[in-house]
């Protein structure tokens, strides 16, 4: 299981589970409804009480865990898709769209708003397995109507990478995943490119 956080907004976090998705053979890193949840648990989606109650229903019912693996994994997909297209300026697909939509819908049908909180905060008061895919849903929404939108890219390296994230820098600079991922095969290509050019121009050595 594979988790990060330089995508800087959960639901990019969550579709950067996938790794090198534009490369010949893309590596998927979530495969069983409890690695769904270590993720939940690590990026603070879900708490301590309520990962372990979701362990428990999943163990439960073990075939409407993996639906709701599933549905999770058509969200990512979804979101991947929005997004990726988004940063390129263009319109998302209606099917990916839909995806966001009837996720989010069915969360906020769940949802109940806490006002003890401050301030006050949509939570699920219930343990349902489809929380942590709700709460991917409602971080998309979130930065399709209020984030900054317009900082959504995709990793620059020609690789593959494609991974999705949120430029922060002041001067809108970021243009890979990770420096020592991505950033770095970039420079160290670069660098031995102009290594070898240097090398090319050097008269040939006397005798
Ligand atoms: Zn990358």
């Amino acid at each position: 299981m594979l988790t990060s956080r330089w995508g800087g907004w959960l639901c990019l976090d969550f579709a950067n589970i996938v790794e090198a998705r534009a490369a010949a053979a893309p590596e998927e890193h979530l495969h069983t409804y409890g690695e769904l949840l270590w993720w939940g648990a690590d990026t603070g989606v879900l708490d301590e009480e309520r990962a372990a109650r979701l362990g428990e229903l999943a163990d439960a019912k073990p075939r409407a865990a993996a639906a709701a693996l599933d549905r999770a994994i058509h969200l990512r997909e979804g979101v991947f898709r929005t997004f990726h297209h988004a940063a390129r300026a263009l319109p998302p697909p209606a099917d990916d769209l839909a995806a966001i939509h009837d996720r989010y819908a069915d969360g906020i049908r769940h949802a109940e708003l806490d006002w003890t909180r401050e301030p006050p905060a949509w939570t699920w008061a219930d343990a349902h397995l489809d929380q942590p895919a709700w709460a991917v849903a409602a971080s998309a929404v979130e930065l399709a109507t209020h984030g900054p939108l317009h900082r959504v890219k995709t990793c620059a390296a020609e690789e593959g990478c494609a991974g999705l994230f949120v430029d922060t820098t002041k001067n809108n600079s970021r243009r890979w995943c990770e420096m020592e991922g991505c950033g770095n095969e970039v420079k160290f290509r670069r660098q031995t490119d102009r290594r070898r050019a240097a090398r090319r121009r050097q008269p040939p050595r006397a005798r």
